[in-house]
Parts: C-alpha cells; structure tokens; sequence
C-alpha cells in the first residue's frame, strides 16, 4: 500500500534505536498527548499521528490492548476501531482535502509491520502526484516540520467529537 511512497526521512526511523517498551502502550499513559501526537482516546482505542509518516496526515487507529492478531480483541474493541476509522477519514477529508486515501494493517514484520507485537490501522492521505514531488531534500526538511502543524490541524476536529456511552459489557 503506501510504502511505495518515497519516504526517506523515515531512515531517521530505520536509523533510530528502537525503544524495548512498546510505545503504543506507554505513550497513553504519559498524559503528554500533543508532544506524544495523541489526537483522541477511545474507551478501547486511541489515535495517534505516525512521527514517522509515509505522508502528511499519516494517521494510526490504535486498540490499547496489546495483541498481534485482529483475532484477540473483543468485539466491542473491533467495533470502536472502525468507528475511529471513519472520524479519522472525516478529520483528514475536512481538514486536508486528500485525493485519495491507504487504509490498512501490516500484521507481522514479514508484512511490513514496524511494531508487530501490537496491532494498528494506518490511514494514510494521498494527493495525485505526491510519489512525484517529494524530493529528498524537501522532505527531510520539511515533513518534520508539519507534524506539530497537522497536529493542530487535526485536534479540533476531535475536541469536538461527542465521547460516546462506554460499549455495553
Ligand atoms: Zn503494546
């Protein structure tokens, strides 16, 4: 899907040291959800900004169980994935106006998955051209620097979203 985009800051990515913990576990917890790009927390799931992305606006739907297989969430878990599916293409059609849209979950490192160990949807926004325009240069220099701006971008979008009752058990 989207990795055929040329996405070369995400060597700094490939570079990096990986952290041991698993960042879509703790990341949640550190109540730090502008600087950890935290968009929305769901009752099961959460939305985060990839600091990584494969384009701007790259978005991921995140359960807060930590499970490698679609097969063990629960149901209700699987419902809200798809409910924040849908906010998150809303907030990127509202706010982004994309041409086109990757939706889709790598499950196992054989598929492309960078953190196998806990599942998550990407969502990625596409725009005619863009495998075309993003040189090296200008994305190095300029994709990090839109992560804070789509964040704010985004944010409002869901602020305003009504919390929902919790699933019924
Ligand atoms: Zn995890």
């Amino acid at each position: 899907m989207a990795d055929v985009l040329w996405a070369p800051w995400r060597m700094t990515y490939i570079l990096a040291e990986k952290p041991t913990n698993c960042i879509f576990c703790t990341k949640p917890q550190e109540q730090r959800d502008a600087e950890n790009l935290l968009l929305w927390r769901g009752h099961t799931a959460f939305v985060m900004m990839n600091r990584y992305p494969y384009n701007n606006g790259h978005l991921m739907i995140v359960p807060q169980a930590h499970v490698s297989s679609l097969t063990d969430l629960d149901p209700a878990t699987r419902a809200e994935l798809g409910e924040l599916t849908m906010h998150c293409e809303q907030a990127l059609r509202q706010t982004m106006r994309p041409e086109g849209l990757n939706i889709g979950i790598n499950l196992g490192a054989a598929a492309g998955a960078g953190i196998a160990e806990h599942l998550h949807i990407h969502i990625v926004p596409r725009w005619n051209g863009d495998t075309n325009y993003m040189t090296v240069v200008s994305a190095i220099r300029v994709i990090p620097q839109h992560i804070d701006e789509t964040y704010a971008l985004l944010r409002p979008y869901f602020e305003a979203l009504q919390p929902q009752p919790p699933p019924a058990a």
